[in-house]
């Protein structure tokens, strides 16, 4: 393998011989695949989307609530061979769509399995929005669906979180490319969504400013009518030692950034309050691996 340069890190190293800041060795690492129902209306529908959690992560947020895959590396290595045929079993058992999680370390990997099976249904690049423009355009023609998140923009709070002061720099060009891709959102008869981005915001304890910053690029800068999800499920994660983010959002404060949602026009989906708990985390147990 070359040196690895896969995402905004730019770690340079040789992965089959040392990791970087991922985490994570040449070959894909899975935690997870099986059909999964937590996602937006348009792509868990009512039979799930075929979900695979793949380990390590290129942020390692602080309050991550899949812990143990992105800061612990926890998964089994796999073939790509292997990869191609969780794909295809996913697909037999009826799931909407294969769902790339946190994907982007095994970007090249990922392509050779939908080079050896190409599923019939959407593929959905599942990202938390750091990304390289060079990575994303390998992607092209491959994905059908991006789920990025937009999680900061300030980059005092992205260097606090994830130790990544350049996150709002690096997500505010790579999310208008992942628009470019797709194109306007289309969905199936059904509803399910067959193309386009899907942008997602966690609404963060005591970061509504921050929050609704996030709102402004999107409405700004992004196509008009690009779905937006706004999250309230942060769930404070014992990980996590930051001050303030011990807390859960309180109503107020996603009110707040629903209002400025609302008033600046955009559309999409908004989460209830019973989603901020932890049963909507899946173990991270080898299922399907
Ligand atoms: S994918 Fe991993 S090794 Fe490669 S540049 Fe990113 S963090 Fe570094």
């Amino acid at each position: 393998m070359a040196i690895c340069t896969l995402c905004p890190r730019q770690c340079g190293v040789d992965r089959s011989e040392r990791t970087g800041f991922c985490g994570m060795g040449e070959k894909p690492r899975v935690a997870r695949a099986a059909l999964h129902f937590w996602e937006e209306p348009c792509i868990s529908g009512t039979r799930g989307s075929g979900a695979v959690f793949f380990s390590g992560c290129t942020l390692r947020c602080a309050f991550c609530q899949n812990y143990e895959i992105s800061h612990l590396g926890q998964g089994r290595e796999i073939s790509v061979r292997r990869l191609a045929d969780i794909f295809k079993t996913l697909e037999d058992q009826g799931a909407h769509n294969i769902n790339l999680v946190t994907a982007t370390p095994f970007a090249r990997a990922v392509l050779d399995a939908l080079d050896l099976y190409k599923p019939q249904i959407p593929v959905v690049w599942n990202t938390g929005g750091y990304e390289t423009l060079e990575t994303l355009r390998m992607l092209e023609g491959a994905v059908d669906v991006y789920l990025p998140d937009l999680k900061h923009v300030s980059s005092r709070l992205s260097k606090l979180c994830a130790a990544a002061p350049d996150y709002f720099e690096t997500a505010s060009k790579a999310i208008p490319e992942m628009c470019r891709q797709t194109g306007k959102a289309r969905y199936s008869e059904d509803g399910m969504m067959l193309r386009g981005v899907i942008v997602r915001h966690l609404v963060l304890p005591g970061c509504t400013v921050d929050s609704c910053r996030a709102l402004d690029f999107i409405a700004e800068k992004l196509p008009r009518g690009t779905p937006v999800s706004l999250m309230r499920q942060y769930t404070p994660s014992p990980h996590c030692t930051i001050p303030g983010l011990e807390k859960r959002v309180t109503d107020q404060e996603y009110a707040r950034v629903l209002r400025h949602f609302e008033a600046l026009g955009l559309s999409g989906f908004i989460q209830e309050k019973e989603s901020a708990d932890a049963v909507y985390t899946p173990p991270f147990d080898l299922t399907g691996v």
